[in-house]
């Protein structure tokens, strides 16, 4: 079988060439444009609220979930609402500890540093980053043998938040050291319709609610792919008709991307069509079909596979992932092929 391009597709939910997510003004800037996330969003204003009226720096936040889901957006506006400084960096960025230091050192009172894919980083960054969480101070250690010295250094109050996309993969000190954790779901299509329609706005694009729900609802729960969408359909829509998205022009559109109505493109289709021929269903280890498709386990893992499983096309069991019998009847497979693994699921 040939390998898949999961890499640069339309309905990714990392970030692919032309997202420009680092500079995007479709990022909302305060909690009150922040669609969506309703209990997060509630906890946050309530926990924002005391720091500011106590003076104090806010807890330190772990935000987790699927990625897309506006995580680094939340982070930024942390920040923003405390009226604070926010410094971006990722697990993998932080190579050693000295590093972590230098941008723990160079911080604001009161700064906000967002630590991207905080399950990455490593263990002797870890070590440092304890006594920075705990005690907002750092120690030393330079030179070697009987020239080594041991430095205690202050450092300004901050406030980390840290974002996984796999908060099981975190070491239980490193979680426990967050005060406040949120976990961020995938949207429902009315509230992803509704960033679609504030993105049109800023981006001026005329859209009609219907044109919004149409891409809303193909667009996997995520904003990062909503947005992404609704700038590939606005192409169609120019050059189609008068530039306006319509129910009609959004699903021509669609159609034409090879995206169907549940927002499952060729590779989601072979992935499960996968899973039907070559292991009857399931359940297939999840290292065995990685191999199979040309697929890294971890990319079916924390981007694929949430939204297959939440429109209920597959489930994971101990043994394996298996298809559904809805998965299969989406692809238009013969449901019994499926059958053996329900059974044996039951
Ligand atoms: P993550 O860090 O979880 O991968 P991001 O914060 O980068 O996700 O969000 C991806 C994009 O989706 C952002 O550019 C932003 O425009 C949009 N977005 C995310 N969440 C929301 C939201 N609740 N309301 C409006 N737009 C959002």
């Amino acid at each position: 079988m040939e390998d898949l391009d999961f890499e640069n597709r339309i309905v990714s939910p990392t970030e692919i060439m032309g997202d420009g997510d680092s500079d995007n003004p479709l990022r909302p800037r305060r909690l009150d444009d922040y669609i969506g996330q309703d209990k997060a969003k509630e906890n946050l204003s309530v926990f924002i609220e005391a720091a500011r009226q106590r003076g104090e720096t806010l807890d330190h936040v772990l935000l987790y979930g699927p990625p897309g889901l506006g995580k680094t957006t939340l982070s930024g506006i942390i920040a923003n609402e405390l009226g604070v400084n926010l410094r971006i960096t990722s697990g993998p960025a932080i190579e050693k500890p000295g590093d972590l230091a230098a941008i723990l050192t160079n911080l604001n009172e009161g700064d906000v540093l967002f630590i991207d894919e905080i399950h990455r980083i490593s263990r002797a960054v870890e070590e440092i980053l304890y006594p920075a969480m705990e005690d907002f101070a750092i120690d030393i250690v330079t030179g070697k043998g009987q020239m080594a010295a041991s430095y205690h250094l202050p450092l300004p109050h901050f406030t980390l938040v840290g974002a996984t996309t796999r908060a099981g993969q975190l070491t239980a000190p490193l979680r426990d050291r967050f005060g406040v954790s949120l976990r961020l779901e995938l949207y429902t299509p009315e509230e992803l319709a509704k960033i679609v329609e504030r993105s049109a706005c800023i981006l001026h694009i005329p859209v009609e609610h219907d044109g919004a729900l149409e891409i809303a609802s193909r667009s996997r729960g995520t904003p990062r792919i909503a947005n992404r969408m609704l700038k590939r359909v606005r192409d169609f829509a120019q050059v189609m008709s008068d530039g306006v998205i319509t129910l009609e022009t959004a699903r021509v559109a669609l159609e034409r991307l090879e995206i169907d109505e549940l927002g499952l493109d060729s590779n989601d289709r072979r992935m499960l069509e996968a899973i039907v021929k070559f292991y009857k269903g399931g359940p297939v280890g999840l290292e065995t079909l990685a191999a199979a498709i040309g697929e890294e386990a971890v990319t079916i893992e924390d981007v694929i596979e949430p939204y297959l499983m939440q429109i209920g096309f597959l489930s994971r069991t101990p043994r394996g992932r298996c298809i559904t019998r809805a998965g299969c009847l989406h692809l238009g497979l013969d449901a019994n092929a499926a059958e053996p693994a329900q059974l044996r699921l039951d």
